[in-house]
């Protein structure tokens, strides 16, 4: 993350068929730019390729200005990525193929939300503090005219990271869905006493950060596990209560 979070609107793209009230994108404002660290590790939570920060970021190390930066943050993206295990080793590390941008329209709503932020940087309260773009343009895009439609498809395939809000990966469904995981209990399908508590369960991703939602995940699988335990609890009580009903029973009928 560049800097802190100083405003954030939510962007509901022209073209979307979800219910009114369900943003298509999320408009992050950020204070500084990737240049703020003079290039030492923002870009490389970012992956920003070194060519890319020389020929674009760099220049902006000597120029004492004030910067802002914009991440734009898709809900619901239509692309699906996959994670592959490495080996039966259970301490390696999974691959992930996030499979970015298979789905057209993931692009079509980024570039939508990047003229919002566009048409926001410009407006008078914006100008009026003197901000412009940063025009210098990206390497792999410099073929493009700046600005334009393809010019801003082309900077979000190069620019594009994860804010790390993967989920699906152990997803809940209904059992013989053979795409899941554990069921509504969060059981894992064929093994017996395994649960699995945490975002991979979350079928398919949700209109916000993902943090909130984890805890929401372990909080009502808490309240699951003492519903059972109550459950067992009240079933071996009855069993007690049985045995010495018949118990007594017994005794009377002797
Ligand atoms: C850099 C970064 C910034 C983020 N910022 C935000 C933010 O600002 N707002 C927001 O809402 N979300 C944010 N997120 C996302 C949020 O942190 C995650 O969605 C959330 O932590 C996921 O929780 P989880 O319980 O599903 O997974 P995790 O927090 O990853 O927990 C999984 C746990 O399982 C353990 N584990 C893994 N394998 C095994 C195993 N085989 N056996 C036993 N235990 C195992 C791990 O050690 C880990 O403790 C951010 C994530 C990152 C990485």
């Amino acid at each position: 993350m560049i800097g802190g979070v100083e405003a954030l609107t939510f962007y509901k793209s022209p073209n979307s068929k979800d219910p009114p009230d369900w943003p298509d994108a999320e408009i992050i404002m950020v204070a500084g730019s990737y240049s703020s660290d003079q290039g030492t590790g923002l870009i490389r939570g970012a992956n920003i390729r070194q060519d890319i920060y020389d020929t674009v970021y760099k220049p902006l190390e000597d120029i004492i200005e004030d910067y802002w930066s914009v991440l734009i943050m898709q809900f619901r993206p239509k692309s699906r990525g996959y994670l592959k295990l490495r080996d039966k080793n259970p301490w390696s590390r999974p691959m992930f193929y996030p499979n970015y941008f298979h789905h057209q329209w993931d692009l079509e709503v980024l570039l939508e939300a990047t003229k919002e932020a566009i048409r926001i940087s410009q407006t008078p309260a914006m100008k009026a503090l003197g901000s412009r773009i940063h025009d210098i343009p990206l390497p792999d895009c410099a073929h493009l005219h700046f600005g334009s439609d393809d010019y801003w498809r082309c900077s979000i395939r190069t620019l594009s990271y994860t804010l790390h809000h993967q989920v699906g990966t152990c997803r809940m469904g209904p059992n013989g869905d053979r795409s899941a995981v554990v069921d509504p209990e969060l059981r894992v399908y064929g093994i017996h006493r395994l649960r699995v508590a945490d975002n991979s369960i979350i079928p398919n991703p949700i209109t916000a950060h993902t943090n909130a939602a984890s805890y929401m995940v372990g909080e009502k699988l808490a309240d699951m596990i003492k519903a059972d335990w109550k459950n067992d609890q009240q079933k071996k009580t009855k069993i007690i209560f049985d045995n010495e009903d018949s118990f007594f029973k017994s005794l009377f009928n002797e």
